[in-house]
């Protein structure tokens, strides 16, 4: 109804600049980790909805649980602005209770009103069993869990290996996010592990458990761990037609193949624009000041929208070279900002 209104008004084809603040949009990877409200009153004045990520970080079950409720207390405090996506631990992975325990666990979250379920790169790269096997998400084990989602019309959410930077030495890796990032973290830094998976291999496993669950809709967090190229991850977009792709903490890859090949990453933007969710991973724990958040916001939101819809020649701290904006149409932009994760994840719009 309203697609046809705006083409018989005959709307600009493009947004500019100053429609950031009118144009709603959604955020479908942050991580609120606090009770107040500072981030979701921000973001209600970026116009940006939220899909807040739970996961098991180091603390097994009792991360799950945390951040799940903290997700749950901001859904139900601001209803319409947060949905949230939980998660479940691989903690006690050989305790023959944790099939029934884990769906259990999903079960409730789903009737709280959870629309997705996160597992992180724990799996396949951190987790081990009781016998000091890496944990891998292609384990017959997770096929009722997956199965289960799917029943109940959810969403597999997969932070699942790392990009590829990851393998690399700091001096040759493409973005100054990363290499600050694994700079600061050895201990998630593969190049230092030789005897850990490769990217190839996690990636493998992933794609197995899409080869193996074609209905179960997907949504590969990180651009689906191949950021470095559009063109390998158009492959698996083409491949599974039930996975999309956010595009949480990769921007700058984007900026980077965009300095490189503008028309190349534009173009798959155009052609993949049904299936990238926007998301930015970014996060309250409750420490920030409102200048700082706000900043946060700025520097990402703000950012990213002057880069889908203007040309503007754009500079970075992601990046050493300045890139060129790409000026997408603005069904394109209103797709990847806002409908794409009201369609995936089943959000009331
Ligand atoms: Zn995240």
């Amino acid at each position: 109804m309203s697609t046809l209104l705006v083409s018989c008004q005959h709307a600009p084809e493009k947004y500019t600049l100053a429609d950031y603040q009118n144009v709603p949009k959604l955020d479908v990877h942050v991580h609120l980790e606090t009770e107040r409200p500072l981030f979701v009153d921000l973001a209600k004045e970026h116009n940006v909805r939220l899909v807040n990520v739970s996961l098991e970080y180091t603390k097994g079950w009792e991360d799950v649980f945390r951040k799940f409720a903290f997700g749950l207390n901001q859904h139900q405090a601001a209803p319409g602005w947060v949905d949230m996506v939980t998660a479940f631990a691989v903690s006690d992975w050989d305790d023959p209770a944790w099939e029934s325990k884990t769906l259990a666990w999903l079960d409730s979250c789903f009737d709280a009103g959870a629309v997705g379920v996160k597992v992180w790169k724990n799996i396949g790269m951190v987790s081990r069993d009781t016998a000091g096997n890496l944990i891998q998400i292609d384990d017959p084990k997770f096929d009722p869990i997956f199965a289960h989602i799917k029943s109940r019309g959810k969403v597999l959410m997969g932070h699942l290996a790392e990009p590829k930077n990851c393998w690399l030495p700091l001096e040759e890796m493409t973005t100054n996010n990363d290499r600050r990032y694994y700079g600061r973290h050895p201990e998630y830094h593969m190049y230092l592990q030789p005897d850990m998976p490769s990217h190839e291999e996690l990636i493998g496993r992933r794609d197995r458990v899409l080869e193996k669950n074609p209905d179960l809709k997907f949504v590969g967090a990180h651009m689906g761990s191949l950021e470095y190229d559009v063109d390998e991850l158009a492959k698996r977009l083409d491949r599974f037609p039930n996975m999309a792709v956010d595009l949480a903490a990769r921007m700058g890859q984007v900026f980077y193949q965009t300095a490189e090949n503008r028309e190349k990453v534009r173009n798959f933007f155009i052609q993949y624009q049904d299936r990238i969710l926007y998301g930015t991973d970014l996060a309250d724990n409750g420490e920030r000041t409102r200048e700082q958040l706000n900043q946060a916001m700025e520097d990402n939101w703000k950012r990213d929208w002057e880069f889908f819809v203007t040309s503007n020649t754009m500079e970075s701290s992601l990046i050493d070279t300045s890139f060129q904006g790409l000026d997408l149409p603005r069904e394109v932009v209103d797709k990847v900002f806002y409908q794409n994760a009201v369609k995936w994840f089943g959000l009331v719009d």
